[in-house]
């Protein structure tokens, strides 16, 4: 459905025509009527999947998503997406987890401005952050990611689509390509928008996943930074993430004088409302599961003794602390050899 309203312009406009066609009436009324139904069913899936952006800061916006996993229901949104308008160009701070989703925020865009979409922005290699990236690409925009996320986008980007169509109940998502340009680490580089407005794209090393980019919005001092800042939900560790990297990465948006944080998941904040969701839980998390390693505690000892009652209120509690504990302890393990 996402496609049908450009589709159908497209297509009506090439269309052959016939003098029948043309001295029909009841044909140009049916096929206005069409246009038309379509034209509102394609708006009615647009304004269906996204809630509106909201204006985070000067040039800055951001779809604030719900807390739950991806579901038929919810489409896939449930993470924050974000773009940025300059004065030349707009860039694009992940591109949603499938191309219908794309096009929602391609819809939202062009109902706030028509520069060209210039950039894409991948946080990290997770689904819902690059399985967009081709509506944009298409538009003319370039995909910049982390080298070690690209990576992972090849080795694992058919079996994420694979999966995301499952969870959607569609037959099948598309593969993207290949992100354009690649971040390793320790690098950054400046997306100049035009008007003064700049991203600066910064390699955060690994955290909750390996090849992690932080933008930061100048001059608006935001800063998008992708799954490092969970709020209101639990932080999930896996396999291709660090705790250790992670703290490190936390400590490393300290470093600016951004004043507003956009995260992955949950309401933009000053880096102090992640502080108790975010750093706490994985800084105290750490900690024991090394003190665990090191006395030689087993696995299911050390995960049950591992008090999280201060995070019990927070999302995802239930599916995701023991996973995380799991997560934690092996890690903590594999640094002690
Ligand atoms: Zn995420």
């Amino acid at each position: 459905m996402a496609h049908a309203d450009k589709h159908i312009e497209i297509s009506d406009g090439n269309r052959p025509r016939s003098r029948h066609q043309e001295t029909e009436p009841m044909t140009r009324l049916f096929r206005a009527l069409a246009f038309l139904s379509m034209t509102l069913a394609a708006t009615l899936a647009h304004a269906d999947i996204l809630p509106a952006p909201r204006q985070v800061s000067a040039h800055a916006w951001a779809w604030i998503g719900p807390y739950d996993g991806p579901t038929r229901a919810n489409r896939g949104f449930r993470m924050n997406l974000g773009f940025v308008v300059g004065k030349e160009a707009v860039a694009i701070i992940d591109s949603g987890y499938s191309p219908e989703m794309a096009e929602a925020m391609l819809h939202d865009i062009r109902a706030r401005t028509a520069l060209p979409v210039r950039h894409v922005i991948n946080t990290n290699s997770q689904p819902h952050r690059f399985l967009g990236n081709d509506v944009f690409r298409q538009v003319g925009a370039r995909v910049l990611a982390g080298r070690e996320a690209a990576e992972r986008m090849a080795q694992d980007g058919a079996m994420m689509a694979n999966a995301a169509a499952g969870i959607l109940g569609v037959a099948s998502l598309s593969v993207p390509a290949a992100p354009d340009r690649l971040l390793g680490a320790g690098e950054s580089i400046d997306l100049d928008l035009g008007g003064g407005v700049v991203l600066r794209v910064r390699h955060a090393g690994t955290a909750h996943t390996k090849g992690s980019l932080v933008v930061e919005v100048r001059p608006d001092r935001t800063v998008f930074a992708g799954d490092i800042l969970y709020g209101g939900r639990l932080p999930a560790l896996i396999p291709d993430g660090s705790v250790k990297g992670w703290l490190e990465a936390y400590e490393s948006l300290r470093t600016g004088d951004a004043a507003l944080f956009v995260p992955g998941h949950g309401q933009p904040g000053p880096l102090a409302d992640f502080d108790h969701p975010t750093r706490d839980y994985l800084a105290r998390l750490k900690r024991h599961m090394d003190e665990a390693v090191e006395k030689g505690t087993d696995i299911e000892s050390a995960k049950a003794t591992f008090d999280a009652s201060d995070w019990k209120s927070l999302a995802n509690f239930n599916e995701l602390n023991g996973r995380n504990a799991y997560q934690a302890y092996q890690e903590s393990e594999a640094e002690g050899f």
